[in-house]
């Protein structure tokens, strides 16, 4: 016998029928003599109505408040799917972050969750009773109703389950796991049967929006076994899991792409020393995060030029900012482009084999594709490249890297 946890999103519980389905799925693994928590999402669709509510009544609502509307999504479908279950003579309860309670800290609608105890509920499941907990709510330090960021019943998940000691976390979503690239772009994608943390997290950082980044943060800490797998389709998912769990390691397990950010470039920047500092330090004031940087040596020892990335929803403060320091600063002129791609490719094998840079340049290099800024990391290179290249540079990485499914 063992206890896993089960999260089931959104778009798993869309409407009744879903839920039955959810229901059976359940029923499933307690059949097989498996002690189960079940966390779930709000109804797809709800969470964003709520936050919409919200917007109408206060643009600049209270984040107390907020979350007190926001975090009502989860509590229908743990109701409903605690009937559904019953119904079907599995016994079933539903829980309330707060009555666990699931402890966060104060930051109101992205709360981080602190301690989650598992007495109360952990007497009902050895009772033989499944546990339906509402992802994504915390409990305060005062005492309120918090929420974990969008997304967050990924992490309620994964730390329900380390919180369990659960042997594994499934989490169930619309696909069918991970792939090495977007399916939707490259048809020859294939579905990773293994993935490690690190990997995962990079995906998840750099765009792949199968699971929130922080559930892959939390399941690395804790090394809870996660599983992504359909909730529509009988068949294994990817298992996210430690490195020493996978035999047959690729060299390059994914590449991912994002097209949220853009591109600043700052014109003939005085190069002396602070000036730097003096950029970056009002962006992270107004707590605008720069992702790639890049500084030319300057020609003649007076300027150079700047290029970093943003977020694109934050270019336009970005541009606002540092045009209102453009004499202090001293630069010659300020030049967005939005119109940009970042594409990384990803693997644990980089750290010890060299030349995965290289045939990422040469591979764009053959297709003619300008990089524009080009960032690294231990298991990552990432490149800036012109937007209307994404669909062309992926299918030309995904077949040099020899992730091509046969
Ligand atoms: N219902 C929340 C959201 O839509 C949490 C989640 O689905 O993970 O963001
Ligand atoms: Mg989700």
């Amino acid at each position: 016998m063992a206890r896993i946890v089960m999260k089931f999103g959104g778009t798993s519980v869309a409407d009744c029928d879903r839920i039955r389905n959810v229901a059976l799925r359940v029923k499933t693994e307690v059949d097989r003599g498996n002690q189960v928590a079940v966390v779930v999402s709000a109804m797809s669709g709800v969470t964003n109505q709520l936050v919409d509510y919200c917007r109408q009544i206060a643009p600049l609502h209270d984040a107390k408040e907020y979350d007190t509307v926001v975090s009502t999504g989860e509590q229908v479908t743990i109701g409903l799917l605690a009937m559904a279950l019953q119904e079907i003579g599995v016994p079933a309860r539903s829980w309330m972050g707060w009555q666990l309670p699931v402890r966060s800290d104060g930051a109101h609608g992205k709360a981080r969750i602190e301690t989650i105890e598992t007495e109360g509920i952990l007497s009902h499941m050895s009772a033989g009773q499944v546990a339906v907990v509402a992802g994504f709510q915390g409990l305060g330090p005062e005492n309120r109703v918090t929420t974990l960021g969008r997304g967050g019943s990924d992490t309620s998940a994964v730390a329900l389950a380390a919180a369990l000691g659960a042997e594994r976390c499934d989490i169930y979503t619309d696909v069918d796991g991970v792939y090495t690239t977007d399916p939707r772009i490259v048809a020859k994608a294939r579905k990773l049967d293994k993935i490690t943390y690190e990997e995962m997290l990079e995906l998840a950082s750099l765009g792949a929006k199968v699971l929130q980044t922080r559930s892959v943060e939390m399941a690395m800490k804790h090394r809870v076994r996660v599983q992504v797998l359909s909730s529509f389709v009988d068949a294994p998912g990817t298992l996210v899991c430690d490195e020493d769990e996978i035999v047959e390691k690729e060299l390059v397990s994914g590449i991912a792409y994002s097209r949220d950010e853009a591109k600043v470039t700052l014109v003939r920047v005085a190069d002396r020393p602070g000036v730097a500092a003096a950029i970056f330090g009002p962006l992270a004031e107004a707590n605008i995060n720069v992702d790639m940087i890049v500084q030319n040596v300057s020609e003649d020892g007076k300027s150079t030029d700047l290029t970093f990335t943003v977020g694109k929803a934050d270019l336009d403060r970005t541009v606002n900012l540092l045009g209102e320091k453009k004499q202090s600063l001293g630069y010659e002129r300020l030049v967005p482009d939005s119109n940009v791609v970042k594409v990384s490719v990803i693997g644990m094998g980089m750290r010890s084999h060299a030349g995965v840079a290289q045939k990422m340049f040469s591979t764009l290099a053959e297709k003619a594709i300008n990089i524009q800024v080009i960032s690294t990391s231990e298991i990552k290179v990432s490149v800036l490249i012109a937007e209307e290249y994404t669909e062309l540079a992926l299918r030309a990485l995904h077949s040099a890297y020899g992730l091509d499914a046969q």
